[in-house]
């Protein structure tokens, strides 16, 4: 790759020197953090406003360039411009100050995407990888409801191909079954492959990568959607009297993958039309790929027979995270950005955002953001300050339990020794450090505190605090790791 083309800026690496500074570089990954951003502020409006809505009017928006507090929008023309700045603009604005709380203010304006949009190569962002508005007839019919050739399916994200998924324990069978059908599809024992797990855990992604992966070659025809669309393109096919057309289209792929299935709960008249899909292609030798939020006996509301057939084949679930995991995701993704992100700041992270990957995803993202639209070095104390909000929704009320599980596990000590009588060095001091947050974070007297280390007296707790406070002072190493435990415990 050109040496001009990394996706690095100045202000990102840690010492603040301006190392291979290049401006088109520069641009182009402000460019790409926004692209994420605005990424994820479609998939929002797609799911506020309607597909239709959304296809008609608003995807027709490019993003141009951050001058201060506010961001250019482009449209095409004129009539569409003041449409989505009457009908969506507050919204829009709203979206991306949520985002990113520097944008203040969107402007709408008639023009053409920025130049730095067009793409670089193998480095397309996500919204320059999207595919080009559709014809206008072809909008028009969509508005409608009518069903649209193009659109029979939904496009494969680039981004989530075999390469950028991380993998760890909780998802390493799932992974293996999805490569094992992009490798092999249609093989006996993997059709159909139902992959089942919790929101945000990589379902989508892998079965992305399945498609990206099949459709390389140009031999295999995939068709790719979630159950939520395979239900709008049905009714709308009835609603045209084209089903016909509709079956035909289905039945034609190599692949089908329908993904979030749990959303066909309760539409009989959908059940019905996709087991006869699945059916149809089973039995003509095509690869079925499926996800859901549980496992097909745990979908109740499922049609019995339906439920069995996607039984048949392979089903892996996807685990929630572990943190050793979530620290790789991090990394990878980190590295991705090529933003300097410390390791600190990831622990910090996999520590606090364990809900699921897209969350963590999101949190990384911003930052990286904020590195790059304001040339800020990556810190703890940054971290804090830009996802207060997000860190806020994740805190809690931190108890003497936690404290003590959290500072055995860092420094690899077993949690009974929190009141255990032993008093060797490594496990006293952790103790005393346990004992010192304890008194920091909680409003705990210091006997309440000495009774929860093993019955030990308050003088005991006193004296932990002073020591821990004067290590702090003379040992920064010592006091940095305390610091990362306060702020991951800190409610
Ligand atoms: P789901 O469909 O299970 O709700 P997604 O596949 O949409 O979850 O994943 C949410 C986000 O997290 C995506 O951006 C995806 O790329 C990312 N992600 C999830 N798991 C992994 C992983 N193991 N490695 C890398 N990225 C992941
Ligand atoms: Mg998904």
């Amino acid at each position: 790759m050109p040496e001009g083309y990394r996706l690095q800026g100045p202000g990102l690496n840690m010492t603040g020197e301006l190392s291979g500074y290049d401006a088109v570089a520069e641009a182009r990954s402000v460019r790409h953090v926004l692209d994420i951003h605005w990424s994820r502020i479609c998939s929002r409006l797609q799911t506020e406003v309607g597909e239709v809505e959304y296809r008609t009017w608003l995807k027709q928006i490019s993003i141009g360039p951050v001058d201060g507090d506010e961001i250019t929008l482009n449209l095409p023309t004129r009539f569409l411009r003041d449409w989505v700045r009457t009908q969506y603009g507050d919204r829009l604005s709203a979206l991306w100050n949520a985002e990113l709380p520097a944008i203040r203010r969107v402007e709408l304006q008639v023009g053409r995407p920025d130049p730095v949009a067009e793409p670089a190569g193998d480095e397309a962002g996500a919204a320059e990888a999207a595919p080009a508005a559709a014809p206008v007839e072809e909008r028009v019919a969509e508005a409608r409801g009518e069903l649209s050739r193009h659109d029979m399916a939904a496009p494969l994200d680039p981004r989530f191909t075999f390469d950028t998924f991380v993998v760890g324990k909780p998802n390493e069978f799932a992974y293996a079954c999805a490569r094992r059908v992009a490798e092999r599809p249609s093989s006996p024992g993997f059709n159909p492959l139902f992959l089942y797990g919790g929101v945000g855990l990589g379902k989508t992604h892998l079965m992305h990568a399945i498609g990206s992966e099949l459709t390389r070659g140009g031999q295999v025809s995939v068709a790719y959607m979630s159950a939520e669309k395979f239900m709008y393109r049905f009714i709308a096919a009835i609603r045209s009297q084209s089903t016909m057309e509709f079956k035909e289209q289905l039945r034609s792929v190599d692949v089908l993958m329908i993904d979030d299935l749990q959303f066909l709960i309760g539409k009989d008249n959908t059940q019905e039309e996709f087991f006869h899909t699945f059916n149809a292609l089973v039995d003509a030798g095509r690869q079925i790929v499926v996800s859901a939020d549980k496992s097909p006996s745990d979908l109740s509301g499922l049609e019995d027979r339906l439920r069995t057939r996607l039984g048949c084949g392979m089903v892996a679930d996807i685990h929630a995270t572990t943190f050793e995991l979530r620290i790789s995701i991090l990394e990878s993704k980190a590295a991705a950005s090529g933003v300097a992100v410390p390791a600190k700041v990831l622990e910090f992270l996999a520590h606090k955002i364990t809900s699921n990957v897209r969350e963590l995803e999101g949190a990384l993202n911003r930052l990286i953001a904020h590195a790059n639209l304001f040339g800020r070095p990556v810190t703890l104390e940054a971290t804090q300050d830009v996802l207060h909000d997000i860190l806020k929704a994740h805190d809690r009320r931190v108890t003497i339990e936690e404290i003590q599980r959290k500072v055995a596990e860092h420094w690899n000590i077993r949690l009974t020794d929190m009141s255990s009588a032993r008093r060797a060095r490594a496990v006293a001091r952790p103790r005393q450090v346990a004992m010192y947050l304890a008194k920091q974070l909680t409003s705990r007297s210091l006997p309440e505190i000495g009774r929860k280390f093993g019955n030990r007296d308050h003088t005991t707790v006193m004296h932990a605090v002073a020591r821990v406070t004067e290590l702090m002072e003379r040992d920064s190493a010592f006091a940095e790791d305390v610091e990362l435990l306060r702020r991951m415990l800190e409610s």
